[in-house]
């Protein structure tokens, strides 16, 4: 079958749209949330709008909904969890400097530990 799937589509619209596995823990109308495959804490998610917004550079006046969207999402689980009370850390990652790999803009949501910050290591200067 024929697919027409746009040059800004990454890994997580194939998960959005059920072609490859995940483990989704909430999904509605604008976003979804499913577990990292390489979880950095005890529970590690991620949160997604379903529209494609690259980084967050690209969001726009018109996707302050669904972005902030994504930040009701993780207080309903973080309910949901158990962990509202102990906290938690959600964080999305921008470019190459934030760490960002996916460009499909996530809403990573940790918890389960607590979290050490600053959130960063010195890389090493070359000479
Ligand atoms: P970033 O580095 O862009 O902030 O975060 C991307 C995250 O997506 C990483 O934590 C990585 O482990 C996760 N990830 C990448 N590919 C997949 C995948 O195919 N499935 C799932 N569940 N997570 C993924």
């Amino acid at each position: 079958m024929t697919q027409h799937n746009s040059p800004e589509e990454t890994i997580f619209s194939r998960i959005i749209r059920k072609e490859i596995p995940a483990d989704i823990v909430y999904e509605d109308e604008l976003a979804l949330a499913f577990k990292d495959i390489n979880p950095q804490a005890p529970v590690h998610l991620l949160i997604i709008p379903k529209k494609i917004i690259p980084t967050t550079n690209h969001i726009s006046k018109d996707d302050r909904e669904v972005v902030g969207h994504l930040h009701w999402v993780a207080a309903q689980l973080a309910e949901q969890l158990g962990v509202a009370h102990d906290g938690f850390r959600t964080v999305m990652n921008c470019n190459e400097y934030g760490g960002q790999t996916v460009y499909h803009i996530h809403l990573h949501f940790l918890a389960g530990k607590p979290m050490g910050w600053p959130p960063y290591q010195e890389r090493l200067k070359t000479a």
